[in-house]
């Protein structure tokens, strides 16, 4: 068995140990006779699972009290959704700082139940940074930012100030990469396939006083209100995937938590970065101080060299760092899960490259 370093964007590489661990458990899971996939999710042994996966996160993320956790279903796409028909009350307003491709949809959905205000955006530069100058509505119900911009490489290194207004955060692609202040945010969700597990479960953090403000008519699987009153537990929840997410919890616990991973993501990340800083032939064209921790877009000069890397890097057990198709060349995600070795043989890859195609 080999296994690969895998840039995918997402689903994208889990810890080793982790499927070492899943794979143990698979037949019989500690003495139960069945696999957790087979379980009724009543039971005691899989309340058990999702308590302590919630527990873990609490602990990781120093998830303050007065914040409920979620393992819902629908992906970070319905929280485009579900967060305005949630929280757009009472004014059925929103602010957006508009910073790529998925902030571009959150909008979208957004505007469908009321009046949605772009206070910045960084469209102008093809979202090759993170704007600062904006002013937030007072009369805003929320204001939605996309944390870590997935396709385009860029990450708000610092929030927004929001008053008393709610900062709602799209971290799909960047929780648990750096430690975070939860006070500062009314709601934060992401999809779990980047950074957290196997696609299935997204996890949902919101500040209590913000359950139960849906608008009519929104359905009762999509209030948070229903998540909230039954533990994730009002319908049949993500079983497995909720499983996958608290052994990835587990790991980043033995690790040394998240300030450990921050460290390391840091790390790997300038190896990355200063490569292509002294490099002639790669360009990453993200402005340098919110350049993404977790995804880094890069071209060579002809659409030539670009197939060409794809295709020898491949070859050399370097995969999936095709670029997302809006924005071409190549894309290296570097989460949580990849191994400061697999950046290094990227690095030294792309110098070997270099010299070869002059
Ligand atoms: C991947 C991604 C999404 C979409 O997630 P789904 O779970 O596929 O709906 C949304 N936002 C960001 C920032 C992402 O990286």
């Amino acid at each position: 068995m080999s296994r690969v370093y895998n840039f995918s964007a997402g689903p994208s590489m889990l810890p080793e140990a982790v499927l070492k661990k899943a794979a143990e458990e698979m037949l019989d899971y500690k003495g139960s006779g069945m696999s957790v996939m087979e379980m009724s999710h009543r039971g005691k042994v899989y309340v058990s699972i999702i308590e302590k996966a919630e527990s873990q996160l609490r602990k990781l993320m120093n998830i303050p009290d007065n914040y409920s956790v979620l393992f819902l279903q629908g992906g970070a796409s319905t929280q485009f959704a579900m967060v305005p028909m949630n929280l757009m009350a009472p004014n059925k307003k929103a602010d957006l700082i508009n910073t790529g491709n998925w902030s571009k949809k959150a909008l979208s959905e957004a505007k469908m139940y009321g009046e949605v205000k772009v206070i910045a955006s960084s469209e102008d530069k093809n979202f090759t940074y993170i704007p600062e100058n904006y002013t937030i509505s007072s009369d805003a119900d929320y204001v939605h930012i996309t944390s870590n911009n997935t396709l385009e490489g860029t990450r708000f290194v610092e929030y927004p100030d929001t008053g008393n207004v709610p900062l709602v955060a799209d971290m799909s692609s960047d929780i648990m990469s750096v430690e975070i202040d939860v006070k500062k945010f009314g709601l934060i969700y992401a999809g779990a396939q980047k950074n957290l597990g196997p696609a299935g479960v997204t996890v949902v953090i919101i500040r209590n006083d913000l359950i139960g403000k849906h608008i009519e008519k929104t359905p009762t699987m999509l209030r948070y209100e229903t998540h909230t009153k039954e533990k994730s537990l009002y319908n049949t929840p993500p079983t497995y995937s909720v499983y996958i997410a608290g052994l990835v919890f587990d790991w980043i616990d033995e690790m040394g938590g998240v300030k450990a991973i921050e460290a390391i993501n840091i790390e790997k990340a300038k190896i990355l970065y200063d490569f292509l800083e002294e490099s002639k032939m790669f360009i990453n064209p993200v402005v340098k101080k919110d350049r993404s921790l977790m995804n880094v877009p890069f071209t060579a000069p002809t659409d030539e060299l670009n197939e060409k890397f794809i295709a020898e890097s491949e070859k050399a057990g370097l995969c999936t760092l095709r670029g997302h198709r809006l924005i071409g060349g190549m894309r290296a995600s570097i989460y949580n899960a990849m191994p400061i070795e697999g950046v290094k043989k990227l690095v030294e890859f792309m110098k070997k490259f270099e010299m070869e195609n002059k």
